[in-house]
């Protein structure tokens, strides 16, 4: 079926065959709760009598998003605690996050910021909360990359964009601007030239992290939108999230990561799952995801092998999943070594969640 614009209420879904009638009070639940956004090219693309349709399962809010783990929490990776000013996260030295608009044109249900985004979250930066953040990235010369997250930067207009791109082009310490967006998969026809055109800071260089999730994101739409942004001259990667039922399958995986090397996307993160509200239906565990990520060397081109990486709960960065840094303990129980050399239980023990 072809929707005219994004489904965002249960009835809605249920009208286009994407929530049975059985499944109609739960959703209603989860949707009061979470916010719902399915785009048109989306719904053409998910099969109605596949149960365990893999992009569905992304996007079509289930019951099983009622149950939030004693270990989930609201803001898993740790953002407000390295927010100095509204907008700003700034963990590592030489990189902030700007987080323009806290809205997005679907809502995964895996979602790391799902209490943040949506039409009733955080909203988009007003002009003050810009101008000091803008004003913060400036007075700071360690800075060396902004990358704009949200939310989905590329939902704002042509012309915001390019306003806060002129006023990065105008830092000079700041060389690299990096978008973090689904638009290309989700929303193809939204990719023109003029949103092209607002990606570019002079002077800079700009990269564009797409996130997708399973190879049918990539529609002929979708592969049309990604070319005409390499076109353009701007670098573009990938960030896949690990997800059960999604692509928790080595043949998925390597297919996924083929997928974004033959559309010029280089593959970059594959992120283990956050300890998102909600969300435990999705995970898997560490173990269980280092032996998929094993399963890709020697099955793909080094091209095709993207970092697996796991945000360390409670704000502590990031570290490669698959690397020394973490270590097997007692229980299902893992050690990680943090970028500042502390070590932390995962998944973390109830009197740190
Ligand atoms: S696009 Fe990103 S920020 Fe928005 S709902 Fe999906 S994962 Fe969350």
């Amino acid at each position: 079926m072809t929707a005219a614009r994004s489904l965002t209420t249960v009835a809605e879904l249920v009208e286009a065959g994407l929530v049975p009638e059985a499944r109609r009070a739960g959703a209603a639940a989860v949707a009061a709760r979470y916010a719902v956004a399915v785009t048109p090219s989306l719904v053409a693309l998910i099969d109605p009598a596949d149960p365990n349709d893999p992009v569905a399962r992304q996007f079509v809010p289930d019951a099983a998003e009622l149950v939030t783990l004693p270990e989930e929490r609201a803001d898993p990776i740790g953002d407000l605690a390295h927010s100095p000013v509204e907008g700003i996260v700034h963990r590592y030295p030489d990189r902030v996050l700007l987080k323009a608009v806290h809205v997005c044109p679907v809502y995964c249900r895996f979602c790391f910021r799902r209490e943040m985004v949506g039409p009733e979250g955080l909203g988009t930066l007003s002009a003050q909360a810009l101008d000091a953040a803008i004003a913060y990235i400036a007075a700071r010369p360690a800075i060396w990359e902004v990358i704009l997250t949200g939310g989905d930067p590329l939902v704002l207009s042509p012309r915001r964009l390019q306003a806060i791109l002129e006023r990065l082009a105008a830092i000079p310490h700041v060389k690299i601007v990096r978008f973090h967006s689904r638009v290309p998969v989700v929303d193809p026809a939204r990719v023109d030239a003029a949103l092209i055109a607002a990606l570019k800071a002079s002077g800079k260089t700009t990269y564009v992290a797409l996130h997708a999730n399973h190879p049918r994101e990539f529609t002929a739409e979708a592969r049309a939108a990604i070319a005409r942004i390499v076109d353009a001259g701007l670098v573009m990667i990938s960030q896949t999230v690990l997800l059960k039922g999604v692509n928790d399958d080595a043949a998925v995986l390597a297919d996924l990561m083929r997928t974004f090397v033959e559309n010029r996307v280089k593959p970059y993160y594959l992120h283990h799952p956050d300890l998102a509200p909600g969300t435990a239906h999705f995970r898997l565990t560490l173990a269980e995801g280092r032996a998929l990520v094993e399963s890709l060397r020697g099955r793909v081109s080094g091209l095709c092998q993207p970092a697996y990486i796991l945000d360390i709960p409670g704000g502590h960065g990031k570290v490669r999943a698959d690397s020394a840094a973490v270590e097997e303990a007692d229980d299902g129980c893992f050690r990680l070594l943090d970028f500042r050399g502390e070590t932390h239980l995962y998944p973390p023990r109830q009197d740190e969640a």
